[in-house]
């Protein structure tokens, strides 16, 4: 499945903002859950307002800075900054031709205690644009297989 939203529902009231994802509890920690909105024409703190966590979601657009690629696709490790300075770095593995697991994802050198899954609130449509660039095609993301049960 790519990741695409087209066939949701949206609003019809569209705000000025060219972001959906920065809306009124549009953004999400990966530490403690916590959802909460943004409004403004700059890019959001990049820090929960509930836990101080740095590990919410992007703010503007992540910046590829280093990459590192394993033969067959083995490893893949990417890191961008964002508008707020943080750095996302995330390990990827491929499972598939075009498939893709999220090993990782940490923001400033620290893991969200989150599952870094594809819905993971530090996965931003850049880390799957980045990577379709590299592999040369489109790629989807899948769960990690759950090691127990
Ligand atoms: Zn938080």
């Amino acid at each position: 499945m790519a990741p695409d939203d087209s066939g949701r529902s949206r609003p019809t009231t569209a705000a000025h903002s060219s972001r959906s994802d920065a809306g009124a509890g549009g953004l999400q920690c990966a530490d403690c859950g916590h959802r909460y909105g943004y409004l403004g024409r700059e890019p959001h703190p990049g820090r929960c307002p509930a836990c101080d966590s740095r590990a919410v979601p992007p703010a503007g657009d992540l910046k590829l800075t280093a990459g590192r690629l394993l033969p067959e696709w083995a490893g893949v490790d990417l890191r961008f900054r964002d508008a707020s300075g943080r750095v996302f770095a995330y390990a990827l593995t491929a499972v598939g031709p075009k498939t893709f697991t999220i090993l990782e994802a940490t923001v400033d050198g620290s893991a969200a205690t989150a599952d870094p899954g594809p819905d993971s609130p530090l996965v931003d449509d850049s880390l799957g644009e980045t990577l379709a660039d590299l592999v040369g095609t489109p790629v989807s993301f899948t769960p990690a297989a759950s090691a127990d049960e």
